[in-house]
């Protein structure tokens, strides 16, 4: 099959859900050029300069008129903004439009980070998300995407689904961005239609129901489920939705729609009563392909709250005493609510709100990462982190030196740099007084604590 051919069984799946009319410009609509969109991160405000419009059920959303070298802007690395496809965004429509209670999220299937990001800026500091990948290399991905956004509200963790098991009702929001069989980035990705087969769909289904069999149990009474795939088939998407219908007790979600987004809401019919999904076809809305449904679970389901633990036993985390956490939170300028942890000789730092839910996901899961490392400490002097340099939490003390964009792109290359009326000691590099990360003047030479794994290469 050619690259850019449709595989035959896919045609004939689309021309059922669609009819023969709506088929051809569905056709059409894989043919036109994918539109590249980014959403700010608020907490980094910056001069963004790339000419670009609203995405109307996007709060933070930009369609760009063109596709910039990323890699080429400062802002990119600093955490300004994130690239994200607009379809994927509409989970901020359905945040915003049902007020949606903040409280401990769970991004389920979360690499490499987008609707993450967008659920940790939903949060802010009024919440906790854990953000969790079951494939090692990528929750490493997902990490540094979580680290550069910088909020400082999120625990990653690299789980299956099935080791939830002792968090049954322990979640606000789950959400379920599952992995499926990619129809919807046929156009943005002619390798998907390659790897298409109905065969695939149907062991993606097969795995959707293994993975919300799990999800399902961890919304606690008044919790929402957001189920969501980048594929059109039925079996994927509706089927899975009816499933959920059958297996736990759910009330359906409705959301609002302007007309002029082109969005295609569609009713299942259960014996629990209509649920809705959200349908966005290449011909139709400025996005790529996607489906979603929200659903709520009822008020009285089983719901489980953090424990509170005077004693906090775990192998390698160390919670700090009241008094040495204060001393620590004035240290770094925090707002008070700080709670410090050690790690492997490591500082870290969380919002104390979400403390106990964080040591009970400790106890309960792999965690690859939470809050906001800081770094150590040689008697009263700080080593900082880069994790640090990233987050939005203040640097106290530590000197600023604000770059060109050059100077910033070769800091991020690693290149050897001499600065004039440099401090000594570690200095803060910013762009736009956005925080790249440190330096360590030594008098005689800089040395660069910028990670070598996420140097610039080219
Ligand atoms: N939510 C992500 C985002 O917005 O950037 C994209 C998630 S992607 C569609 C699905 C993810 O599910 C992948 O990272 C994949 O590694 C993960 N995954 C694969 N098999 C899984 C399983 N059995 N259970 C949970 N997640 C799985």
């Amino acid at each position: 099959m050619a690259e850019n051919q449709l595989p035959e069984a896919f045609e004939s799946q689309m021309q059922a859900l669609l009819g023969p009319a709506e088929f051809a410009l569905f056709k059409e609509g894989l043919e036109r050029p994918t539109q590249t969109s980014i959403r700010v991160n608020r907490m980094k405000p910056a001069d963004i300069s790339f000419s670009k419009r609203p995405i109307p059920w996007a709060k933070d959303g930009y369609f760009l008129e063109e596709r910039p070298s990323f890699t080429g802007d400062p802002n990119f690395h600093a955490g300004a903004y994130y690239v994200q496809e607009a379809s994927s965004m509409f989970i901020s429509h359905v945040l915003e439009s049902q007020q949606i209670p903040k409280g401990v999220y769970l991004d389920l299937a979360a690499a490499p980070g987008g609707k993450s990001t967008l659920l940790s800026s939903y949060l802010g500091e009024e919440g906790l998300l854990v953000a969790n990948e079951v494939i090692a290399a990528r929750a490493q991905i997902l990490k540094e995407n979580l680290i550069k956004w910088g909020l400082g509200n999120t625990v990653v963790t690299n789980n299956d689904p099935e080791h939830f098991g002792p968090l049954e009702g322990f979640f606000d929001l789950v959400l379920v961005d599952a992995p499926c069989s990619g129809e919807g980035m046929f156009r943005k990705d002619p390798q998907a239609r390659a790897e298409w087969s109905p065969d695939h769909v149907n062991l993606c289904s097969a795995r959707q129901k293994r993975i919300v069999d799990k999800a399902g149990e961890l919304v606690k009474g008044g919790g929402y489920l957001l189920y969501s795939t980048c594929t059109f088939n039925e079996k994927e998407n509706e089927e899975i939705l009816r499933f959920l219908t059958e297996e736990f007790s759910f009330e359906p979600v409705r959301i609002p729609l302007d007309p002029s987004w082109g969005i295609v809401e569609t009713e299942v019919n259960t014996e629990e009563g209509t649920f809705y999904g959200y349908r966005f076809f290449p011909h139709k809305v400025a996005g790529e392909g996607f489906f979603i449904t929200v659903l709520r679970r009822p008020e009285g389901a089983y719901t489980q709250e953090a424990p509170t633990t005077k004693e906090f036993k775990h192998h390698s985390l160390k919670r700090l005493g009241e008094k040495e956490s204060e001393v620590l939170e004035q240290e770094v300028g925090g707002d008070g609510s700080g709670k410090f942890y050690l790690l492997q000789e490591a500082y870290f730092r969380i919002n104390g709100s979400y403390a106990r839910a964080v040591e009970k996901l400790a106890q309960v899961l792999s965690v690859r990462y939470f809050g906001v490392e800081l770094g150590k400490k040689q008697g009263k002097v700080w080593i900082p982190s880069h994790e640090w340099a990233l987050s939005t939490l203040p640097k106290i003390g530590f000197p600023q030196q604000e770059l060109y964009a050059e100077e910033a792109l070769d800091f991020l290359r690693k290149k050897e740099q001499s600065f004039s009326n440099l401090p000594l000691g570690w200095v803060l590099l910013t762009y736009q007084n956005l925080p790249l990360g440190w330096i360590k003047n030594l008098g005689k030479r800089v040395n660069n604590y910028y990670p070598k794994e996420w140097r610039i290469r080219n």
